[in-house]
């Protein structure tokens, strides 16, 4: 997977050489790209924004500079691989693994994140017209800019491609993980030692029973979740629920 970042922040995406997106570039399975946004100014101050149309407080981004950044980002790819572009914005829709998953299975992504007041709207208008775009929030809150947005899209999508995670399995019981138990969080996990400062371990988790593990797995998961999701248990499909257990 390709992915490309337009910033005034180049630095700020430096955490992508580290950890799991880090060896993920290495190993050759993503291939990310940081470009300075001033780069495509052509003024001596390198400015990049302007007062807001209408007034208000704060500035805006010039729909100049991310245009010919866009193009340039585009004429640099494989002609025949669509981008899709995502702009991290509070009035986006929200960031969740559904959208990780859908987006992992795109082969370039390139991200817009804005500071000030955000990017001129005919930007990520004329653009929808060509590419397809995604306005996202990582949630209800407001940063001063997308860069740490990227970083959170980045790392939910890159945990998801074929090669990243050394277990193929391991994201397949996450919570909102689609499945059987989706819409549940995960439960509870424990390590060694079997006892720490007088606290056990579950005994299910070294019966050895694997359906009895499982059922306590689901029950630890239900719980969790009506206790700090339960607009989640609302959304929950009973059959799938039911499928499950009797499938223990
Ligand atoms: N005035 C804007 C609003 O209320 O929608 C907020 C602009 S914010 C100060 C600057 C930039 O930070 C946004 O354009 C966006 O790129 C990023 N940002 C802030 N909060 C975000 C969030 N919850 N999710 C994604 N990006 C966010």
């Amino acid at each position: 997977m390709r992915l490309d970042v337009v910033t005034i922040f180049p630095e700020y995406l430096e955490p992508l050489n580290v950890s799991l997106v880090g060896k993920a570039r290495v190993n050759g399975l993503l291939d990310v790209r940081v470009h300075d946004l001033r780069q495509w100014t052509h003024d001596r101050h390198n400015t990049v924004d302007d007062s807001p149309y209408g007034g208000g407080p704060g500035m805006v981004m010039k729909p100049d500079p991310w245009g010919e950044a866009l193009d340039a980002v585009r004429a640099d790819g494989d002609p025949g691989i669509a981008p899709v572009l995502v702009v991290p914005t509070p009035s986006g829709r929200p960031f969740t693994q559904e959208l990780a998953v859908e987006l992992s299975g795109r082969p370039w992504l390139v991200f817009a994140p804005a500071r000030y007041e955000g990017i001129d709207r005919r930007v990520i208008d004329a653009y929808a017209e060509q590419w397809e775009v995604h306005e996202v929030s990582i949630g209800d809150y407001v940063l001063a800019g997308g860069e740490a947005a990227v970083l959170v899209i980045t790392e939910a999508v890159a945990r998801l491609l074929p090669g990243v995670l050394g277990n193929a399995e391991s994201h397949r019981d996450d919570s909102f993980a689609p499945g059987a138990m989706a819409d549940l969080l995960e439960g509870p996990v424990y390590t060694k030692p079997p006892v720490w400062r007088d606290r056990d371990i579950p005994e299910v988790l070294v019966s050895g029973h694997h359906g009895r593990i499982a059922r306590w797995r689901r029950d630890q998961a239900f719980r969790r979740t009506d206790a700090h999701r339960p607009d989640l248990i609302e959304r929950c499909d009973p059959a799938a629920l039911d499928k499950y257990d009797r499938a223990l």
